[in-house]
């Protein structure tokens, strides 16, 4: 399959809400070439958040083009549409070149009968056992296994083509990276349904760079995994050696690695994911969720001043709506309500408790998670003070620039990438 723009083995996915954090995180990239591993750069943002904020794809691809010409990155960087779908796809056309196409509502449709007997006719090999490499029990496949998986993912596969036949018809092939994305839906998906998807993937031709299936256990946004830290380890190397199997076998990009949609600050899984990616070599594309826009908040509460006072004024509209802005997240956040300090409290917060209870350090006694949740949720706050926040941003560069870098370094690329530090 052509692929002119291939995604480099190790990528970050960054989301930079409000477009202004981009040298910031970019310096993040600058600091990993450094300390001698290449991450390239992709700034993500849904078509969710671009409607929350009322911004456009074009500015978040104009905040990645100044900071790369500022800095002098040569190495790649894209922008990724993020979760797109093919009535949400058009806007995304001219200003990214990474497509993640959303197909977990289509889990789950039946398929026609007629396309999963042909698939089943097609792929007589995929019966039986399966040997992965570096896995040691085979994989089992049996035709009533087949047929399952293909009635649950052949809709979803097909409807992934449907939109990768739009973006290339707009864009070219090869122009744009593909990934396809299964994370927002309610159970994961096994190795073996893994393999299943990309041999539907391969047959529909979709040059998959990507993938992103759901793994067990929970991935909320901006706060730690919750679930079964061995368990993970071991479906992560399943799902990466079935990658490379089904790589060899199927003709899908040489490239095609495993996107993991962490919702950002999955501390406690890091280490399992640096030893799977060494031990098999693979690569890996990290995306984290819009936690600059936390270390945004961070950097203004440090400051003092006008910006700790802009803090405490987001964190007490978020609490009075906190129902409404909790709703479109409720599945990925897990916030306790006695555990939230009333507004009032707040306001009396000094910049180092306002800091510390938001800064992600599971084990100082002063963090609060059920706080950091809600702030995570809260943009739209800061984004209905349009440029009274922008201005503080501005005002306070260098005291934010500092924490969206050393956040995006420190605790998820020298962790994952390098397999240094962990934060668990
Ligand atoms: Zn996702």
């Amino acid at each position: 399959m052509r692929t002119h723009l291939t995604l480099p083995k190790y990528s970050v996915g960054t989301g930079d809400r409000f477009a202004h954090q981009a040298k910031a995180q970019l310096t993040a990239c600058i600091q990993a070439a450094n300390a001698g591993v290449e991450v390239i750069p992709v700034w993500n943002k849904s078509n969710r958040e671009h409607t929350i904020i009322g911004s456009g794809p074009a500015s978040t691809r104009a905040a990645a083009d100044a900071a790369v010409a500022a800095l002098g990155w040569t190495k790649p960087y894209f922008c990724d549409a993020d979760h797109i779908g093919l009535t949400t796809v058009d806007r995304f056309l001219p200003a990214c070149d990474f497509y993640t196409i959303d197909v977990a509502d289509e889990i789950g449709k039946l398929a026609e009968k007629s396309a999963v007997d042909a698939f089943v006719k097609r792929h007589p090999e995929l019966l039986g056992e399966i040997v992965v490499e570096g896995i040691r029990e085979p994989l089992t496949i049996s035709r009533e296994f087949i047929e399952q998986a293909a009635n649950k993912f052949l809709v979803a596969v097909q409807k992934a083509a449907a939109i990768y036949r739009k973006i290339e018809a707009a864009k070219g092939a090869g122009n744009f990276i593909t990934e396809v994305s299964m994370d927002e839906t309610d159970s994961p998906q096994t190795p073996a349904e893994l393999l299943i998807i990309l041999v539907a993937a391969a047959d529909e031709k979709i040059p998959l760079q990507t993938v992103a299936p759901k793994f067990s256990g929970r991935f909320n946004k901006g706060v730690d995994y919750v679930g079964d830290v061995a368990q993970f380890e071991k479906e992560f190397a399943l799902d990466v050696a079935t990658i490379a199997y089904a790589v060899k076998h199927y003709g899908l990009p040489q490239n095609l690695k495993l996107s993991i949609h962490s919702g950002s600050d999955k501390f406690s899984i890091y280490p399992a994911i640096h030893r799977t990616m060494w031990k098999f070599n693979a690569g890996v594309h990290l995306k984290t969720a819009g936690t600059t826009w936390l270390e945004e908040l961070i950097g203004l509460a440090e400051a003092g001043g006008d910006g700790l006072a802009l803090a405490k004024e987001v964190y007490a509209q978020a609490f009075d709506h906190r129902e409404e802005l909790c709703a479109p997240y409720a599945t990925v956040i897990d916030i306790d309500p006695t555990k939230l300090p009333s507004p009032q409290q707040v306001t009396q917060w000094s910049s180092e408790q306002y800091t510390s209870a938001l800064r992600h350090r599971p084990k100082s006694p002063a963090y609060n998670s059920s706080f950091r949740q809600l702030l995570h949720v809260g943009f739209k706050v800061a984004a209905k003070m349009g440029n009274r926040y922008l201005d503080l941003l501005e005002t306070n560069e260098e005291v934010v620039a500092h924490n969206v870098t050393e956040n995006l370094y420190v605790r998820h690329i020298a962790p994952v990438f390098l397999g240094k530090g962990s934060f668990a």
